[in-house]
């Protein structure tokens, strides 16, 4: 039994244009993998090292897994993306055999990134024991192995993402591994505008709709939010009419209405 689905290897198509906001992140990203991957002998010349991994934290649905699929699609990067929790595995020796060969597939299929989403994830499993040994504890160490080799001239970028950056091992920020911390915040009014351009751009509208009263009326909500509300709108539309729906702002007012804001406020208690 193999400690974890095998992991699908893409060159993922998400442009930046696809993602609302967020530029600063965008520009942070494009410096610490697509700079480190594409000039590597400007980093050398000038003698300093990129950094190795790079951490998005921050609240659920603003973009994270976006942002990491869109990096690598720009800088046309393989990308392989895992969730913390999948590489445990009750076989003994099986989790450290995925996370060996995990990263052995991004180094033969490199110029690449590993994108570690729910990293937090592995904290939980540290210290569950079986057959007395203590499977998280051992996934953590070979983890960091794999990342203390990847300071060698290798074309392998690590990306993880969490929601919960307290809980997250301090083993893994240390200097050369996640040691660049960015932080993937809710949108605001402009940025909420971009977002509902974005969705409402591949749905058929009428001319009634007022992008800017969207983003206005959608306060507190983020963009897994304002993406519910475009496909909310979208559905009543066709209810209404199916052979000739059009999303008018009205379905969009009410959708707004039904969908709970994700409340964001609270995440900076949480953490
Ligand atoms: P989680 O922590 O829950 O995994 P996340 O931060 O990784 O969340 P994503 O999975 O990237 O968030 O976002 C979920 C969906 O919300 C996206 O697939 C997209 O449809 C929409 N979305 C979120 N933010 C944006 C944005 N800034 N622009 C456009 N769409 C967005």
């Amino acid at each position: 039994p193999s400690a974890m689905r095998e992991v699908i290897l893409e060159v993922p198509k998400v442009s930046w244009k696809d993602i609302g906001g967020q530029q600063e992140v965008k520009m942070q990203l494009m410096e610490a993998v697509e700079w480190p991957q594409k000039h590597q002998d400007a980093f050398e010349n000038i003698g300093t090292s990129p950094p190795t991994g790079v951490l998005l934290f921050g609240p659920p649905g603003c973009s994270k897994t976006l942002l990491a699929r869109a990096v690598a699609s720009e800088a046309k990067l393989n990308f392989l993306a895992v969730k913390g929790p999948e590489l445990y595995s009750k076989w003994v020796g099986e989790s450290e055999k995925a996370v060996k060969s995990l990263f052995a597939k991004a180094r033969a299929n490199a110029p690449s990134i590993i994108f570690f989403d729910e990293i937090d994830g592995l904290a939980n499993i540290r210290g569950k024991e079986n057959d007395g040994v203590s499977v998280g504890d051992r996934v953590m160490s070979q983890l960091l192995v794999e990342l203390d080799g990847l300071k060698k001239r290798v074309n392998v970028t690590v990306i993880a993402a969490t929601n919960r950056p307290d809980k997250i091992d301090t083993a893994l920020l240390r200097p050369g591994r996640f040691d660049r911390l960015v932080y993937v915040g809710p949108p605001n009014e402009e940025d909420r505008t971009e977002i509902f351009r974005i969705h409402l751009s591949k749905m058929t509208c009428s001319s009634d709709v007022c992008i800017e009263e969207l983003a206005c009326l959608s306060e507190g909500c983020t963009g897994a939010d304002i993406s519910l509300i475009c496909r909310e709108a979208a559905m009543a539309a066709i209810e209404e009419n199916i052979d000739a729906s059009e999303v008018r702002m009205e379905h969009l007012r009410s959708a707004i209405e039904q969908v709970q804001p994700s409340d964001v406020d609270s995440y900076e208690e949480l953490t």
